[in-house]
Formats: C-alpha cells, structure tokens, sequence
C-alpha cells in the first residue's frame, strides 16, 4: 500500500479516475476531483482508504453500480410521435436502497446525471439515513407543454423505468422540471403496470402518499443549515440582513419564505431569462404565483412592482452573473450547477458577503470554490446544505412503511434537528481533520467515511 505524500501526488493520481475523455463527462469528473482532493487527508493515513489501498475503495466508489440508458416515445398533441432519451445511474447502494432525483431538461445527459448521482451517495450518507445514491431524467422539457403531453411523457418514461426500482430497490424523487405534477402521473403509472401501491416515489402529493413539507424541506433545510452554521463559528446570524438567492423554483422560494421567517430580507431571485432585485424585500406570494401556479417569466414581477431593476440575461457582465454583485451578508445560490463563477465570488467578497450556501447541485464552480475558501467566506457545500429534500424524502419513506400521516410541526421539527446536526458532524468532522471552519472538505470526509465503511464491511 502506497502512501500519498503531497497533493501533488494526490492530483496525479486523481487524474487516473478520468475514466472518459467524453466532454458530458467533464462535470462529472469536476464533482469526483473536488471530493478526492478534499478527502486527501485520508489518504496521507496510508491506511485503509488511500487511493492505492488493497481494497480499492476509491476506485469502487467512484464506478456507478450501472447506468440504464432508454428511448422514450410518446405522442403529443399533434398526435406526433416524439423521441427523448431517458436514464437511471444507480451509483452505490451501500447504506440502503438507490435514492435520488429525475430531472427534466434539455441539458440532462450521462455526464450531468453521473455527477448528480454521485453527489447524492455522500449528500444521502450524511443524512444517516439508510439510502444509497442514484440520478435519472432525461431530456424533456416540460416547459411549453400540455398537461396531456406531459403526462403521456411520464407514461412512457415510467413504462421503461418500472423495471428497475422498487421499494426497496430504488426510490426516486423529483429535481428540476419534475414537482409534484410529474411524479403524480409517473406514480399512477407504475401503480397500473405494477398493480402495487408502493412507496415507490417520493414527493406524492399529500392526499395520497406525500409528506407534509416535502416541497419547503430543501429550502428550509439550507437555511436551517446556514443559522447553524453561523452560530457554531460566532458570526451574527440572519435576521435584519440582507441576503441574496439565486433560481426561482423549488428550492429558491421556500429558501427565500425561511428567510423572512427569520427576519432576514431576501433581495434577489433568478430564472433562466435575467435576475430580478428589489432592494425592499421580495414580494413572496406574487413570486409563487407568477413561478409556480403561472410559470410565467421573472420579468412579469414588474408590472405589480414596476420600480424593480431587473437585468435580463444578455445584459450580464462578462464570465459573471448580475445576482452576485448585488451587496449581501449572505448568499444562496439555488439554481443550477456552476453558476457562481471565480469573477462572481470576487464580486461578492468584495461587497461585504460573509457566507454561501449552496441551495443548488455544485452550483460553485471550481476557481471560485478555492476563492470563497482563500478568502475565508464560510461556505455550505451542496451535499450538506441541502440535504433537507433528501431528509424528508428519507421520511415519506417510513410514513409509507408504517402507514402513518406526521403533522406539519413534527416534519419540521425533525428537519431542523437533522439539518443542524448534519451541520455540527460537518464542522467536527472538519476540526478532526485539522480544517476547522472548512465547511467542504468536513461534508467530504464525513460523507466518504461513512460509505466506504459499509463496502468495506460488506466485501467486495
Ligand atoms: P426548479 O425546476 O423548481 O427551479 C429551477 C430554477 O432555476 C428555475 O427558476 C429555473 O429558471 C432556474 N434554472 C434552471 N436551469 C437554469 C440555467 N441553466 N440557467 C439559469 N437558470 C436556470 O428546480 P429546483 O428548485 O427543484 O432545483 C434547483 C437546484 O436545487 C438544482 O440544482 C437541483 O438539483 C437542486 N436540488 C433540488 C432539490 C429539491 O428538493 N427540489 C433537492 C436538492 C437539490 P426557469 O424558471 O426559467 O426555468
């Protein structure tokens, strides 16, 4: 067993596990170097993790147990057949059944799916909760379409899909473009082919199998994250300060609901066409009208508040995004992947900002990751910060198990416990390895540790 001597050595080494030289696969690889460079401490132990250990852990690791690759034909209301590429990267199982999202966008292949999936084994270990990882989606755009198309979509996508999850086998859950519409109709599905009412997707709808704040939990769960995380490294905590949100979905505007729970005063909100900055405070509810009852255009927020700046997409400044030059104490980037770049972390050091929590999968790029942590911006990396979907998908699970219903309250409740503690293993996981305040490298080892003691455990 050969031990690893310097990070030099280490990125040698990593570069071995470049198993592709696809471009699809460059965001995967990214997600695979910042875990292995960030886990290096293990390695110099020259015991049973390094990279050339007789167990091969890493190597392990970082291979999907199988990727399941479909073709998805449906018929829209045209009554034109339509083709779309489905999948499933069943990562690792481990710690439990296959647990992660679908994705819906035109942007879904391999590579981004192998990064997601992977992200979610280490996200769904620090839970403590018994799931492995796993990804799927494909690249339908919900956006535009009928109810009837999206439904025959979900018909098709399922019929393929049936045949590899199960309760106890894989339990997938929503992500971008896939809420609580498309896992209704992927559900009824799998229930007519199947004819078994199996917890066998989370995120249902309440009234029949759903948890109560399923759709709030990863939102809140970030910001239940960042008050803990403040207040273990002694900064003042949110309430009165102005914080910044990127995405306007899912998990940017129950973000943004906890911050004004909190007194916070969120300013900013984003969608794929510009960036929206109202400098009093967002107006929540118009918010979620407009962008989940109406998917309508950011843009559309003016006409009730006409005196807020909003900057549409081609008027970004250069390699940078207009959302992270906007002064902030704190900031949430909730969109999608690598849309905090190196230019945009300098900006928002620049303006004060203490901290960053990322709402979105590896939303950071890599120059700016090093930056924020140079610099000394406390920074909740993605698979701790928002694990909370995750977390109360975990409890859906064991609703539907026990055929039991919790309330609102006792949901929260147990999130806010989870979420924080998950924050204190991070921190402690981060001050044991010698890199106290190191929020990225602490969710990396701690998530790490955990897997590979169970394949280790469970042999080869
Ligand atoms: P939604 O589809 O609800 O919202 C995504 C938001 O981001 C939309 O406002 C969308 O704009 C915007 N967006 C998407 N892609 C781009 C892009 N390429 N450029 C600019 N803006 C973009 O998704 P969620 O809120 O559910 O997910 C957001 C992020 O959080 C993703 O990274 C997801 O993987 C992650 N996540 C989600 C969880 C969940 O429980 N939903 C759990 C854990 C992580 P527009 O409105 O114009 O489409």
């Amino acid at each position: 067993m050969r031990k690893i001597n310097s990070i030099e050595e280490a990125k040698e080494e990593i570069k071995k596990f470049k198993i592709s030289d696809c471009a699809e696969d460059d965001v995967f690889f990214q997600a695979l170097e910042e875990v292995l460079l960030s886990i290096y401490p293990l390695f110099k132990s020259g015991e049973l993790y390094t990279l050339s250990a007789k167990n091969a852990i890493v190597k392990r690791l970082v291979m999907p147990d199988r990727v399941i690759k479909f073709k998805v034909a449906w018929l829209d209301d045209d009554n034109i057949v339509q083709v779309n590429t489905g999948y499933r990267v069943q990562f690792n199982n481990a710690l439990g059944p296959y647990k992660g999202g679908l994705r819906f966008h035109p942007s879904v292949n391999e590579g981004i799916l192998k990064f997601l999936a992977f992200e979610q084994i280490l996200k769904n270990s620090l839970t403590g909760l018994p799931i492995g990882g796993a990804k799927g989606g494909s690249d339908f755009d919900p956006k535009g379409k009928s109810d009837f198309e999206v439904m025959k979509f979900c018909s098709a996508f399922m019929t393929e899909l049936h045949k590899y999850i199960g309760p106890r086998v894989d339990v997938p859950a929503g992500d971008i473009g896939v809420g609580a519409r498309e896992i209704g109709y992927l559900f009824g599905e799998y229930k007519k082919i199947t004819s078994s009412y199996d917890g066998v997707l989370t995120g249902k709808p309440f009234f029949f199998g759903g948890s109560l704040m399923r759709p709030e939990a990863t939102g809140y769960g970030v910001i239940y994250f960042t008050r803990k995380m403040l207040e273990l490294e002694a900064k003042e905590s949110l309430k009165g300060k102005i914080c910044t949100v990127s995405g306007a979905g899912n998990v940017a505007l129950h973000a943004i609901e906890k911050l004004l729970h909190l007194g916070a005063i969120p300013v900013s909100c984003t969608d794929s066409k510009g960036t929206l900055h109202d400098p009093r405070g967002l107006d929540l509810e118009l918010l979620k009208d407009l962008k989940l009852k109406q998917r309508q255009s950011l843009q559309e927020y003016l006409k009730t508040h006409p005196d807020t700046e909003y900057t549409p997409i081609s008027d970004y400044p250069k390699n940078a995004h207009a959302v992270w030059n906007i002064p902030c104490y704190a900031a949430f980037p909730c969109a999608t992947q690598n849309e905090l770049t190196a230019n945009d972390a300098n900006n928002l050091i620049k303006n004060g900002c203490i901290s960053v929590s990322e709402g979105a999968n590896m939303p950071s790029t890599k120059e700016a990751v090093s930056i924020m942590l140079n610099k000394g911006i406390l920074l909740a990396p993605a698979k701790a910060a928002n694990a909370g979907g995750v977390v109360v998908s975990g409890f859906e699970m064991s609703q539907n198990a026990a055929m039991q219903k919790w309330t609102f309250e006792e949901v929260d409740e147990k999130l806010k416990a989870t979420m924080e503690s998950i924050c204190e293993k991070v921190a402690a996981t981060a001050e044991e390895y010698h890199v106290k305040g190191n929020y990225v490298d602490g969710a990396n080892i701690a998530g790490f540790k955990r897997v590979a003691d169970a394949m280790i455990a469970e042999g080869i």
